[in-house]
Parts: C-alpha cells; sequence; structure tokens
C-alpha cells in the first residue's frame, strides 16, 4: 500500500517542517529497531540517542502521520485511574513508582523540549479537569485530596473559581494541575524525530513492517523494499496497530476522535473563553476537550464520526456545544476539522508487554499518550540500555486480546450515542 499522506489537520499547515525520512531500501544490521514513528517510537530512538545508542525506525507513512500528529496536544498529568485507584491494582510500591511516573510525565515532556530546542508552541500553563456535574465536581475534589496527599502542587477550583477560569458556568468543579500544559503535536513529533536523527538515529518513513520474524537470537522485520536484522525491536503502534504480531491489535479499541478549529480569535475574546490559557479536559459521560493555540484558535476537541473524516462540519454538535459554552464565539469561523485514532485498553492502563526476549511494545495510552508515551519511549530505552524491567515504574503485562474486539465500531457509536443525551440532558 503506498504511504497516505497527513490529514488535513490544522497542523498539515502550521507545524514546522517534516523531516528527510527516505524509504528502506536493501537489508540493514541494526542493533534496535523501532516500528512506529509516533510520540512512542521517535522519544525511544531519542533517548537511546542519548544514550549513543544508534535506533532505526520505522513508520508506515511519515512520522506524526498518526495520532501524535492530530492530537489535542495536550500535555496531560497522570493515568486515567486516579492514584489510590493504581495503588490498589498495583499495590503500594509498583502503584507508587506508577504515580510518581506518570504525574511526572509533562515535567518530563516539557525538559526534552528545553534541552533540544524543540520549536513547537509547548506551553506549560496548566491542565483543567473539569466536571460538568456535582459527581464530576466531587471527583475531581477527591483527586484533589489524592493528590495533595502525595505533595502534589494542584488546587481544587469551586464552581466560581471555574467560571473565571473557563469564562463559563458549565462547570462544577475542577482541579487544576500546573504541570501539565500544550502544545503543536505535529511539530513536536518532527522535533522529536529531527532531535534522534541529528543525535544519529535512523528514520525511514513510507516503511511499513511487513512481518517480524525471529532468527536465533535476532529479529528480521521485512519491509516493501528491504529487511532490518536487529538485536532488539520496539513496537510503537498504538491505535494503528495492525496484524504485524498476533493478538497485539486486540488489546486496543482504536476509537476515533474529532478536533474542530476556529479561525484566530480577537484578543478580547480569547481573554473570556480561557485567561489562564490551560488546556481542559471535562469529565462527564463524554470527555470533551479543549485549548486556545498559539495564534488564538479555540481547538475543540471529542467524539465524531469513527471513520477517517475531515472539514470543519464533521462534528456539528462540538461547534453547537463551544457556542453553548461561549455564546461570544457565535459569528467565528470554524476552518479545521480533523479526527484519529486513540488506543483505549479494557483496564484503562497503558501496557507494556515483553512477549519474547528482545521484543518490547507499549501502547493504550487512553488519550493521554502526549505524556504518557514520551514517558513510555523514555523507559524502553532505559530498559534497552541495561535496566532491568522490574525496576521500571510500569509493569509488564500479557497480551490479552479483548473478547468481542471485531466489533468494538458498533459498541462505541451506541455508548456515545447514549452518553451525549446523558450530558446534553444532566442526567
Ligand atoms: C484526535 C486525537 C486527540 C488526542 N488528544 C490527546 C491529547 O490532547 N492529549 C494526549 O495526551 N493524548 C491525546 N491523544 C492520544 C495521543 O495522540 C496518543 O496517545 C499518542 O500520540 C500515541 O503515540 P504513539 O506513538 O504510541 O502512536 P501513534 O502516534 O498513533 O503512531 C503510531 C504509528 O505507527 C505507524 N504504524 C502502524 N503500523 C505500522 C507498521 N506495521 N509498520 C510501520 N509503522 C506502522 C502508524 O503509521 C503511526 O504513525 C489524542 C489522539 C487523537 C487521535
Amino acid at each position: 500500500m503506498p504511504p497516505a499522506p497527513l490529514p488535513r489537520s490544522l497542523y498539515a499547515e502550521t507545524a514546522t517542517p517534516a523531516i528527510e525520512a527516505p524509504p528502506l531500501y536493501g537489508e540493514k544490521q541494526v542493533p534496535v529497531a523501532i516500528i512506529g514513528g509516533g510520540f512512542t517510537g521517535l522519544s525511544t530512538a531519542l533517548h537511546l540517542a542519548e544514550r549513543g545508542i544508534v535506533a532505526t525506525v520505522i513508520e508506515a507513512n511519515e512520522p506524526g502521520w498518526g495520532a501524535s500528529g492530530r492530537n489535542g496536544g495536550q500535555v496531560n498529568p497522570g493515568l486515567k485511574p486516579d492514584p489510590d485507584e493504581v495503588e490498589h491494582d498495583h499495590g503500594a510500591e509498583m502503584g507508587g513508582r506508577m504515580i510518581a511516573f506518570s504525574y511526572g510525565a509533562p515535567d518530563l515532556v516539557f525538559d526534552l523540549i528545553r534541552r533540544h530546542g524543540i520549536d513547537c508552541a509547548a506551553s506549560q500553563t496548566g491542565t483543567l479537569r473539569a466536571g460538568i456535574r456535582a459527581s464530576n465536581a466531587q471527583a475531581a475534589e477527591n483527586l484533589f485530596a489524592q493528590c495533595s496527599r502525595r505533595g502534589m502542587p494542584v488546587r481544587y477550583l469551586d464552581a466560581a473559581a471555574c467560571a473565571e477560569a473557563t469564562g463559563t458556568t458549565r462547570y462544577a468543579g475542577a482541579l487544576l494541575d500546573p504541570r501539565g500544559g500544550h502544545l503543536n503535536p505535529l511539530s513536536y513529533a518532527r522535533g522529536l524525530a529531527r532531535t534522534a536523527q541529528r543525535l544519529g538515529a535512523s528514520i525511514h518513513g513510507a516503511t511499513p513492517a511487513l512481518s517480524l520474524t525471529r532468527h536465533a537470537a535476532r529479529w528480521r522485520i521485512s519491509t516493501p523494499k528491504g529487511s532490518l536484522i536487529a538485536e532488539r525491536v520496539v513496537i510503537g503502534t498504538n491505535g494503528y496497530t495492525d496484524g504485524l504480531w498476533p493478538r497485539l491489535r486486540q488489546t486496543v479499541v482504536p476509537v476515533f476522535s474529532t478536533i474542530l478549529a476556529t479561525e484566530p480569535l480577537p484578543e478580547e475574546v480569547q481573554r473570556q473563553i480561557l485567561p489562564l490559557r490551560s488546556a481542559v479536559y471535562e469529565t462527564g459521560h463524554i470527555t470533551v476537550y479543549y485549548r486556545l493555540d498559539d495564534a488564538g484558535r479555540l481547538l475543540m476537541g471529542g467524539r465524531g464520526p469513527q471513520n477517517p473524516a475531515d472539514g470543519p462540519s464533521m462534528a456539528p454538535y462540538l461547534r453547537d456545544y463551544a457556542e453553548r459554552l461561549w455564546p461570544v464565539l457565535k459569528g467565528y469561523g470554524w476552518t479545521h476539522g480533523w479526527n484519529g485514532q486513540v488506543a483505549v485498553t479494557k483496564d484503562h492502563y497503558p501496557h507494556l508487554h515483553a512477549p519474547e526476549p528482545g521484543l518490547l511494545m507499549s501502547l493504550g495510552y487512553n488519550g493521554r499518550g502526549v505524556a504518557m508515551a514520551t514517558a513510555m519511549g523514555s523507559l524502553l530505552a532505559r530498559h534497552i540500555a541495561g535496566e532491568p524491567l522490574d525496576s521500571l515504574p510500569m509493569p509488564l503485562s500479557p497480551i490479552r486480546p479483548m473478547p468481542f474486539h471485531r466489533f468494538w465500531k458498533i459498541g462505541v457509536t451506541v455508548a456515545v450515542a447514549q452518553r451525549r443525551l446523558r450530558d446534553r440532558f444532566g442526567l
């Protein structure tokens, strides 16, 4: 299959230029091969390069083509399950490591950006987790208590403080975490790729891995015009996972998420919407997320069509919803719409697999991959450089396919319709 072009997203127009990433020709023997050129793969390559280990990344399309180049750009701290739940599920010791690691992930991202001078409109202006009804506000307050007990620099905002921070009275309470923020994700992906390349990594675009087989102590990856013989292999294909490794695809539900963007808004309107310029994600039955970018456009994300689609008319409910939150938006143009696939896991944790010697996989960030996929790349690099797997702050898990996986589209479509109604009518 020929490589697919980038989706017609806002980022395709505003991001820093793509790197040169020619296809792989011929056979190459390499110490580390990485399949997938998103944040997972590129961060692994960059962190390996910082340790003097040269990796070769192969990407079916172009670096940043997947979710990494299309997402909401929100750099969110933590895992989907709350800290108490993480400790309950994984025990105090491993749970504690996972909490410290995942809540520290945004700092890892912003430090990486600063250290390598990555030009990606990064702004560490906080993440707001905003609850739309009393029960969500209560959950935000509980999370605040759990995070405060662990010494994290978070704040709880009551309804009045939420209205000040977001310009709408929609929210009953929110958690503000100043470690979060936002960035232009395609510029970030390209910046990771450019930095990894500068430090010695090889990156090949238009190079899908067609098969992965073990030969004695090494792995052979065949591609349309060549092959890699590698001692270690990392798979970082997340919501775009194909049939390369048996049953891996069935471990995640590749839900489509949609983003619409407005034209740049006047300063005065921006101030009425998000004076703090934080990244916001709602907690209700459906997650809606939004932020202002560096040019003052509002980027509004949520559920939309469960097929590839683009254009500002692709998710009218997001636009209507934004205009309900801020009537001042009426009359401003919506210029872009696009979507991409997020990998959702059954237990809502990211999954790290090592099914055979020399083979690693990391996926399933449940919509939190800007920080977590970058951070997991740093872990994969630490392990490849010699740290034992059991000393890492994320546990290994077996590959467990979900039952009825092939019906995921029907399940997601029905669930979204029901939840949207419940959010609309405050049920
Ligand atoms: C619309 C949208 C909004 C989102 N918003 C946010 C947000 O605001 N904050 C947040 O934290 N997260 C968000 N996410 C999730 C986040 O983008 C992902 O978790 C993260 O980008 C995953 O990175 P990755 O490198 O693991 O996978 P991806 O970036 O999806 O990359 C996987 C790559 O693997 C390649 N590939 C697949 N199969 C093969 C093969 N056989 N050979 C070679 N290459 C292959 C694909 O072409 C693809 O480029 C969002 C996602 C979407 C789609």
